[in-house]
């Protein structure tokens, strides 16, 4: 149970950065931007024009704590699964501009969750030292997108399922936040092994308060692909 604390006490401490980060994104709709959407930046009418004509509003990924678990030097690679079991994710993560709406090219995605029943690798605490799973650094390609392989979270006391995300530019962290699931979706996972050894998870995304501050806008979508998923999520950034 301790484990869970952190990430509350973290969040209380990443509140101003992120009340700024949504102060931006009010800004801009009062500048007199259209109706904010999501959109994917390879969909057409996006880039500069659409964006200066206020068609288009990429939409700046909000802001989320790291967490306890962050580990330095997570390896380049597409599978993190390190044959851990669970069911089969596959991500497709879009990194855009938000001033642009375009692609970033060459953005440095890292992405660490917990295994199927809820075990962070390299924590010393669930007997995990040294141990790299579910651990990765992936490139974005010229459309801006990173990909992994891995698997569906668990979850741990405390928190909703979630996977943690940095974006890095040029060596600088120009993103931090965690990706999220539809519930209904989760649930339905959730009865397959290993997952159902472990019933009654909580909280669901509604009671936590991490998720609640804009978790709706960083929740992947995601669709069924063999015996696992797809999930889709494009990250609007800010370059500084
Ligand atoms: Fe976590």
């Amino acid at each position: 149970m301790a484990q869970m604390h952190p990430h509350a006490a973290t969040h209380t401490t990443r509140r101003g950065s992120l009340l700024k980060l949504g102060g931006l994104v009010a800004g801009a709709v009062a500048g007199g931007t259209a109706l904010e959407r999501s959109t994917d930046a390879d969909a057409a009418g996006t880039g500069p024009a659409a964006v200066a004509s206020g068609l288009v509003t990429c939409v700046l990924t909000p802001e989320a704590t790291e967490g306890p678990y962050f580990t330095e030097g997570d390896k380049v690679r597409r599978n993190v699964t390190e044959g851990k079991p669970g069911i089969p994710l596959a991500l497709r993560l879009t990194v855009v501009d938000v001033s642009t709406c375009r692609p970033i090219r060459g953005a440095a995605v890292d992405i660490w969750h917990c295994d199927a029943l809820g075990v962070y690798s390299d924590v010393g605490g669930q007997g995990t030292e040294g141990q790299t799973f579910l651990r990765g650094i992936q490139r974005t390609d010229a459309k801006g997108v990173a990909r992994f392989r891995t698997i569906y979270p668990g979850w741990y006391p405390g928190r909703t399922v979630h996977i943690h995300t940095r974006v890095y530019l040029g060596g600088n962290i120009v993103h931090t936040g965690q990706l999220y699931f539809p519930d209904r979706i989760t649930d339905a996972a959730f009865t397959r092994k290993p997952y159902s050894s472990r019933p009654n998870r909580d909280p669901r995304n509604s009671g936590d308060s991490i998720y609640r501050n804009g978790g709706s806008r960083s929740s992947l979508r995601l669709t069924k692909s063999g015996t696992g998923y797809v999930g889709t999520l494009t990250m609007g950034v800010s370059r500084s």
